[in-house]
């Protein structure tokens, strides 16, 4: 069961420290952990799980070495700060900042080649779900994947329907295994749920077949909050 702490746009390096300080000697469980903080303190968490199995990933990577492309970040850098994956296409990205499926299989292609691990995030709008078209946006996203990279190593699949991100409303674990399905008949990977999981649904969340772990977002910035969720996942 893999649990990953998307903190987005939150934490500088001295929150991240105490952060980590904590984390490190706490009981997660049978949980695989990663957390994702923001570039400026990926070092830092680095730093702070030295020694432990707690793995550091950013929250995207450019596909590209070097080159003229402000404010991005290569593979060849996270790897020489010790970082070990990214997460690549989250829905913020794709809504706010222009990530398309075409850019994510760049992104996702790049950091597999030099040796990340990449979470790649899927998922529909509520437009979407309401129109019925669910299963259709999911196998284009994920198919996009499938055409170019297949089922690699280090590879893994974030279901994320984007009107349970940072809204309170949780896919039920009936709808988080249906979508699960779709994503792992069209590519056959892990697959983790993300959308308001918290310590109180991660475990009927995590009860489902085809639910393999837990992307986090708001619920990974308490570390109390992030430790529970690690266990409870883990609890069956
Ligand atoms: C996320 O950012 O990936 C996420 C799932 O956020 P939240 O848990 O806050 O809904």
């Amino acid at each position: 069961m893999l649990i990953a702490g998307n903190w987005k746009m939150f934490k500088g390096p001295e929150e991240t420290r105490e952060f980590c300080r904590r984390l490190r000697t706490a009981d997660l469980g049978t949980a695989d952990v990663v957390v994702s903080p923001p570039y400026v303190s990926l070092a830092e968490a680095v730093q702070g799980l030295a020694g432990t199995e707690i793995a550091v990933a950013a929250q995207s990577v450019h596909w590209a070495a070097n080159g003229a492309f402000t404010g991005e970040i290569s593979a060849q850098m996270l790897l020489e700060l010790g970082v070990s994956g990214a997460i690549v296409g989250h829905s913020e990205r794709r809504q706010y900042f222009g990530e398309t499926d075409e850019s994510v299989v760049r992104r996702t292609v790049a950091a597999l080649e030099r040796g990340l691990r990449v979470i790649a995030c899927v998922g529909e709008t509520e437009t979407e779900r309401e129109a019925g078209e669910t299963e259709a946006v999911l196998k284009r996203q994920v198919g996009a994947l499938a055409d170019v990279v297949g089922a690699a190593d280090g590879l893994v699949i974030a279901y994320e329907p984007v009107w349970a991100i940072g809204t309170g409303k949780t896919a039920t674990p009936q709808m988080a295994q249906e979508a699960h399905e779709i994503v792992k008949m069209t590519l056959d990977l892990a697959v983790l749920y993300g959308g308001s999981v918290k310590a109180e649904n991660a475990r009927d969340l995590a009860a489902q077949p085809d639910v393999d772990g837990a992307l986090v977002g708001g619920a990974s910035l308490d570390v109390e909050s992030f430790i529970a969720i690690c266990r409870e996942a883990t609890a069956l």
